[in-house]
């Protein structure tokens, strides 16, 4: 395969309304899109990066400087060529490793990379990364509210829609009253979790204890991305299940938390993690020790969540994940819109993502492009 060169496109979408999590709220969502030009195909990567180093390290602007100064010039070199030609897409993360961090940039560089390799195969995301379901079942993440009664009425607005299980965003202040109240309107029947976003320390044990009453699928990365061991004496202390996502960031870390003790389950989010390939390990790693994962979301496009319903129908994704429809937070995504129907949607089979940015909504959302010639 032989990269042309790549494509750098920045877009601003408006959600439909605020989504507010224990680290901020956000309106609108700024989003950088790679596109790979082979010359036998052109291949779409979304960077998950978030406008400000909030959720992780990472944030847009320094994902799109570190592609320029260091990745896209790795790749653009006559190593790099040499071995994306020989090898592909997964040649992407070696070639990348050298350099600390930035696993978002390194993500979307390498999706971009094998979308295009595998549209020029015919073969889809699906199929290389292992799916054995044809549809998933479709969570919503519901942010933090001004109230509880502007919660219910949310929460049962996406019942109402299908959605089979729920998960609230929590905070000081805002946990043990919203999750009894959500308990108490809709019954012990809903599948329902909560995520923190790392808002608590090991001093709230007691008071996280008390989320144990209301039969929680899992409690999300309560505390610091950092604190491993924090997870593990928080797991001695209270019965609802310890989910991490914000401090797996690899495989190797993955396994620590394991063995640790650390979590019970896993969110797994390929940006997070450095790429598809990674977030495979990572579920490899997780059947061969029984620890259920389910797919994470980072309030995708179409073409993002494309790949992540693609890694969701692997055998070991056992609990629904946070891959909604793109109504969720877009009233016009730039893709065909990812729909919703009973519960579940259905996982792309075309071609590489199986799904394609339509150019005059691309050009709708778009703020700046820039063509970087390999
Ligand atoms: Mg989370």
């Amino acid at each position: 395969m032989k990269l042309r060169g790549i494509e750098l496109r920045r877009v601003s979408m408006p959600l439909v309304s605020p989504f507010r999590t224990s680290f901020g709220t956000q309106t609108e969502r700024d989003i950088l899109l790679l596109k790979a030009v082979t010359d036998d195909a052109e291949g779409w990567g979304e960077c998950v990066a978030l406008a400000d180093p909030l959720y992780s390290a990472e944030y847009v602007e320094s994902q799109a400087d570190v592609l320029r100064r260091h990745l896209l010039p790795k790749l653009a070199s006559p190593e790099g060529r040499a071995a994306i030609a020989r090898s592909g897409a997964v040649a992407v993360a070696g070639l990348l490793h050298p350099f600390k961090g930035h696993r978002m940039a390194k993500a979307a560089m390498e999706m971009a990379i094998l979308d295009a390799e595998l549209r020029a195969l015919g073969r889809s995301f699906a199929r290389e990364l292992g799916a054995v379901a044809d549809r998933v079942p479709s969570g919503v993440s519901v942010g933090i509210h001004d109230s509880v009664p502007e919660l219910l009425s949310v929460v049962g607005g996406y019942l109402d829609e299908g959605y089979v299980r729920i998960k609230l965003k929590i905070e000081p202040g805002w946990d043990v009253v919203p999750v009894a109240a959500v308990r108490e309107r809709f019954g012990g029947d809903v599948l329902l979790q909560v995520d923190a976003n790392t808002a608590y320390t090991l001093r709230d044990a007691r008071h996280l204890a008390k989320l144990d009453e209301f039969d929680l699928l899992l409690i999300e990365q309560p505390l610091e991305e950092e604190d491993i061991l924090g997870h593990a004496e928080l797991a001695k202390q209270m019965a609802t299940p310890i989910c991490l996502d914000e401090s797996i960031v690899s495989a190797q870390t993955a396994a620590a938390a394991i063995t640790l003790g650390a979590c019970q389950i896993i969110n797994i989010k390929p940006g997070r993690v450095g790429g598809y390939l990674e977030a495979r390990k990572i579920h490899d790693l997780a059947v061969a020790t029984r620890v259920p994962v389910w797919c994470g979301g980072m309030l995708e496009t179409g073409i993002g969540r494309a790949a992540n319903l693609a890694l969701a129908a692997l055998p070991g994704f056992t609990l629904p994940g946070d891959v909604s429809a793109s109504g969720r937070f877009y009233r016009t995504d730039v893709t065909e819109p990812i729909v919703m129907d009973d519960g579940h949607i259905a996982v792309p089979t075309g071609p590489g993502l199986g799904v394609t940015p339509i150019p005059e909504l691309l050009d709708r959302f778009t703020t700046a492009t820039e063509w970087i010639d390999f």
